[in-house]
């Protein structure tokens, strides 16, 4: 993990001002130093890290909405004068939407409907968490796009009707897991040490990956091997399709990713169709004890396609993990 410049100074200006107190001989150039950052950091504190997610729900202000492609936006928040978002990797913001009503009363795409007058779902900010800004891409699912779908999706669809200058309300951080950095997860109060991802994204549950990948390959000292299939309909449809390249293109070998898509034209260069068992055993690191597999994505592809092929290949289960 790279901490901003003021943990460093802040760090030097404390060991040194406790060399100044506990009356230690300081030799140059620490003498200078010391006099210096003693001084300095006696009469201007360092900026104190203060993050803006802290477990208790806020609200975060709409200062950005722009379409990123027909059917998704970027949001960027303000996280007004905190320091920093403060989103663990592998954590995630909790959003809340009013509860809205289906065509059908009591259902929603015709099932029954959930319950009260308030909901939410999770979102992983594509955003750095010392940034300071937040990020989301959100997708949306309209109404009467899809006939297996006529009420399309609730808190997406909400999304789509905030502009600039809006607040949402969020909540945060929440997740099954935390990633420490160098393999380290921690899950369930305990420590797991992985050498290589096998990730496994469709749609937009490619944020979580984004966010892991980004930092890891941030920490020069993280030397995790990552693997990842990316699901998505069509090549339109791939989000952070130039960030994910460019990782890919730095990180020597470390990282390496792979597209999919439904329908695919025939000059596409990657793989078509559903994540499948060939697809797996050709770009995933096999099944061993160093491996930890990781999927975000429909429940549909999820079930239907990814938990039978890794079934098939032997993976363990114990450390086959959702976001
Ligand atoms: C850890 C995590 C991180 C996530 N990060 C992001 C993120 O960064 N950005 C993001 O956009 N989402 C993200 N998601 C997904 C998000 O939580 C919601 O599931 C998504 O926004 C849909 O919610 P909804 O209320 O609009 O849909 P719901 O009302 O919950 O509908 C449920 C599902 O029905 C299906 N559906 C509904 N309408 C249609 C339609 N017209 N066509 C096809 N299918 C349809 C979709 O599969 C949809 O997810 C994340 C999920 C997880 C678990």
């Amino acid at each position: 993990m790279k901490l901003p410049n003021y943990f460093y100074t802040y760090f030097l200006a404390n060991f040194l001002k406790f060399q100044c107190l506990s009356h230690q001989k300081l030799t140059f150039p620490y003498k200078g130093m010391a006099a210096f950052y003693y001084y300095s950091s006696t009469s201007s504190p360092p900026p104190q890290k203060r993050p803006f997610l802290d477990g208790k729900r806020k609200k975060m202000k709409i200062i950005g909405k722009d379409s990123v492609s027909p059917d998704s936006f970027l949001f960027t928040f303000s996280i007004g004068d905190y320091t920093e978002l403060g989103l663990p990797i592998c954590q995630h913001l909790k959003v809340f939407s009013p509860n809205p009503t289906g065509k059908v009363p009591g259902q929603w795409n015709g099932k029954p409907t959930e319950s009260g007058s308030e909901i939410f779902r999770k979102y992983t900010p594509i955003s750095h968490s010392v940034a300071s800004a937040a990020q989301l891409i959100i997708k949306v699912y309209r109404k009467d796009e899809n006939p297996s779908f006529p009420d399309g999706g609730k808190v997406s669809q909400y999304f789509e009707t905030l502009e600039v200058g809006d607040f949402i309300d969020v909540d945060g951080p929440v997740g099954k897991m935390t990633y420490l950095g160098k393999g380290v997860f921690l899950k369930d109060g305990k420590t797991h040490t992985f050498k290589k991802l096998a990730l496994l994204a469709g749609g937009t549950g490619i944020t979580p990956h984004f966010q892991l990948i980004s930092a890891i390959l941030e920490d020069s000292r993280d030397n995790t091997e990552m693997r990842l299939i990316y699901a998505s309909k069509t090549e339109k449809d791939i989000f952070l399709r130039k960030e994910f390249d460019e990782l890919e293109k730095n990180s020597n070998g470390q990282f390496k990713i792979t597209y999919t898509i439904d329908k695919a034209t025939k000059d596409w260069p990657h793989e078509s169709g559903y994540i499948n068992t060939n697809m797996i055993q050709k770009y995933m690191p096999g099944p061993s004890e160093d491996t930890l597999v990781i999927m975000c994505g429909p429940n549909a592809m999820k079930l239907q396609a990814i938990v039978p092929s890794l079934k098939e290949l032997g993976y363990d289960f114990n450390f086959v993990w959702n976001f």
